[in-house]
């Protein structure tokens, strides 16, 4: 996606070997418009898959699956990660391993937005080693719902996110593949 690709490279930052920064359009300040176009483009792909639910993680998944599931005319579930005392009914929960915060969370949907007659497009901003994405889908699983695809903005293929998920049978969908991120440069996959 040729918009995805020209703001990583003006406004990505390498961090390390192996993480990228875009702080100032997904995970921190949020770019409207991009965002508006990520969800056309996804949205384009599944209008005739009768998707029911999206589902992501916070926060930075919340702003792209906000703008597919407009688009799909969806409710947008995320799963949290700290329990809340509003959280008063029957939840779904899971262990998620964070790439960027290297801790482990329990992450959580109430039983009540998630059923069995539910068809999800899962979502998030990055796909590094799956953890995440998986962690999603085992609610999913919890629930009985069925999950048509993994949509990802920013995956980086260097890692093993995409083999894992597609090992277990799940389609991985995203905008943006970055092979490495060697020499602070940002190097893609041509689609
Ligand atoms: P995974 O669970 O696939 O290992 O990692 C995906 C999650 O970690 C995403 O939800 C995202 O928040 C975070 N993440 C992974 N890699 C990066 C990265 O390079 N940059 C940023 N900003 N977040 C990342």
């Amino acid at each position: 996606m040729k918009e995805l690709f020209e703001k990583i490279i003006n406004e990505g930052t390498v961090l390390k070997e192996d993480v990228l920064k875009v702080d100032s359009f997904l995970t921190h300040q949020i770019d409207p418009e991009l965002m508006s176009l990520i969800g056309k483009k996804f949205a384009d792909k599944y209008r005739d898959k009768n998707i029911t639910k999206i589902v992501t993680i916070e926060s930075s998944g919340i702003a792209p699956a906000v703008f597919i599931g407009l688009e799909l005319g969806v409710p947008v579930i995320f799963a949290r990660k700290q329990k809340s005392l509003t959280m008063t009914t029957e939840l779904l929960t899971a262990s998620v391993y964070s790439f960027t915060k290297q801790t482990t969370n329990q992450i959580s949907i109430s039983t009540k937005f998630l059923t069995s007659n539910d068809n999800v497009l899962v979502v998030d901003d990055f796909l590094a080693n799956g953890q995440a994405a998986l962690g999603l889908v085992e609610l999913c699983g919890q629930a009985g719902a069925s999950v048509e695809a993994i949509n990802i903005v920013i995956e980086k293929a260097f890692q093993n996110g995409r083999s894992l998920l597609e090992e277990k049978g799940y389609i991985v969908d995203s905008l943006a593949r970055i092979t490495s991120l060697e020499d602070n440069k940002v190097h893609f996959l041509e689609e």
